[in-house]
């Protein structure tokens, strides 16, 4: 360590159970990568050494989580797993009715397929790809309405998760019953994992009551947000995470939750309401889609693990190592100058794809572009945020001009400060050849999601980059037994 060197995220863990990993050779990676038809997606996990694609279902469990999943009380119905579940919920949120399910987009399913209906329009700060996925089947249009603040990614706004609320009073006031219900993804993912404040979501609960609609948080990193409200709001640097979790459920009608994100565990998810009403009709669904109420898609030992995670993510010492991280490996790729969404985010660092690749044009994919050049150089997968993942979909009227990002999304408690700082060296080393590198074009695709099912190939070369092929020089540990 020298002076300048940033200052370490400390784990408040040790390691009590480990996995080995392996780390592909160049020509496992180029054959990879072929294979997969340049979709990371497609990728086993042997064929990656560091994996950032997601955060979702990717966590370690603790050893109390471990512990109670030997508690399993697998009755169909009345488990006292559920029991516990339901209890854990009903304290951090409030929310009376609690429905679990297997993962958040089946929570998803069940609100917007009960409330949504063709035609109607459902406002979020910024949709989720599954939460558009499901407004969209329902025939119903999502409206993205984030800050303006949300679209420039050097803007350092300490709150860019905020809903424009002039904007969603100005539709709310023309389409009237047209909206079924108001959302707010806490922290905006697709945005950067930036969080709401509490005085943004006040301003947006009071505009939903004046209007009678509905207003439910997408509350998969809940936790987070209350993190960066702790640390950046006025007042509330002496509140407790769960204070501040409660006092945003508190302006709420309701939530759904992937607890593969602040739950801490590997699948898992539920919905939550105060409205009776809704209730059987969610139940129906559930009933046919996932199961019964007391399991919801679910082993009962989840539950218990679920309950678990959902209060270890609220410890002021977790999350403090958590975004500790992700602001480790943004000083770390700082230093070269390497552009990235700002401020950092809650769960993982954002590359700016455009600013990184400017040389292509956003029909050439930068982001993709750039999500296989980082995993051809060091076997790291992240994820596109971008063009591919949300192009597929029809587009807000006068939308601000679109993200181009790569994330690189940080599981819980499973990486250690060396495997950041060896990621923060992949993505130098990937900027330092930037100008060589091509862009990608899509051979073909589905036509929903299609990030995770379409294949790619280089784009055209053009004049004068013939040849400029992303000759990747070898990484100083491809000569010796990979040293870690
Ligand atoms: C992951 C996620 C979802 C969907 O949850 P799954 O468990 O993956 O189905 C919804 N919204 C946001 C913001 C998410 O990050």
């Amino acid at each position: 360590m020298s002076p300048s060197d940033p200052p370490l995220p400390l784990e408040p863990y040790r390691i009590k159970a480990v996995e080995m990993l392996h780390r592909p050779s160049r020509d496992e990676r180029e054959a990879a990568l072929k294979r997969a038809g340049y979709n990371l997606f497609n990728l086993t996990s042997e064929e990656v050494y560091i994996d950032l694609l997601t955060d979702s279902g990717t966590s370690a469990m603790s050893d109390r989580q471990w512990a109670a999943m030997m508690t399993g009380d697998e009755s169909y119905a009345g488990s006292r797993n559920f029991a516990e579940f339901e209890r854990t919920v009903q304290e951090l949120t409030g929310f009376p009715f609690v429905i679990p399910a297997h993962q958040g987009r089946a929570a998803e399913h069940l609100l917007l397929s009960s409330l949504a209906r063709p035609g109607q329009k459902v406002p979020n700060n910024m949709h989720f790809d599954t939460t558009q996925a499901h407004v969209l089947r329902q025939g119903a249009q999502p409206i993205n309405l984030a800050i303006q603040e949300a679209y420039d990614v050097r803007n350092e706004h300490p709150f860019k998760g905020n809903m424009d609320t002039p904007k969603l009073e100005t539709l709310l006031q023309k389409e009237g019953s047209g909206v079924p219900l108001v959302m707010m993804t806490l922290t905006n993912n697709t945005g950067g994992g930036q969080p709401a404040s509490l005085s943004n979501l006040r301003e947006v609960s009071r505009i939903c009551r004046a209007h009678k609609v509905p207003f439910y948080l997408d509350m998969c990193r809940w936790a987070e947000n209350a993190y960066f409200i702790h640390e950046r709001e006025p007042g509330m640097g002496e509140r407790s995470l769960r204070e501040i979790g409660r006092a945003c459920f508190d302006l709420a009608d309701g939530a759904t939750m992937s607890a593969k994100k602040d739950g801490l565990v590997n699948i898992g998810g539920f919905i939550a309401t105060r409205d009776a009403q809704l209730v059987p009709r969610l139940k129906e669904t559930l009933i046919t889609f996932e199961g019964f109420p007391t399991y919801g898609g679910l082993a009962r030992r989840d539950l218990s693990a679920m309950a678990i995670g959902l209060l270890e993510a609220t410890e002021l010492d977790y999350m403090a190592h958590r975004v500790g991280q992700v602001r480790y490996l943004a000083s770390l790729l700082e230093q070269d100058g390497i552009p990235f969404v700002r401020p950092p985010g809650g769960h993982g660092l954002y590359l700016d794809a455009h600013a990184f690749l400017p040389h292509l044009k956003g029909s050439e994919l930068p982001g993709q572009a750039l999500v296989v050049e980082i995993y051809r150089e060091g076997a790291v997968r992240t994820c596109e945020v971008g063009g591919v993942m949300f192009g597929g979909a029809p587009s807000t009227p006068d939308a601000p001009p679109a993200l181009e990002l790569v994330r690189l999304a940080i599981p819980r408690r499973v990486y250690t400060a060396s495997h950041l700082s060896y990621v923060a060296d992949t993505v130098r080393r990937v900027w330092k050849r930037r100008e060589a590198v091509r862009g990608m074009t899509i051979v073909e695709a589905p036509e929903r999601l299609r990030h995770f099912l379409a294949k790619f190939g280089p784009a055209m070369e053009r004049g004068g980059a013939k040849g400029a092929g992303p000759h990747a020089a070898p990484h100083p540990s491809d000569r010796s037994p990979s040293p870690m």
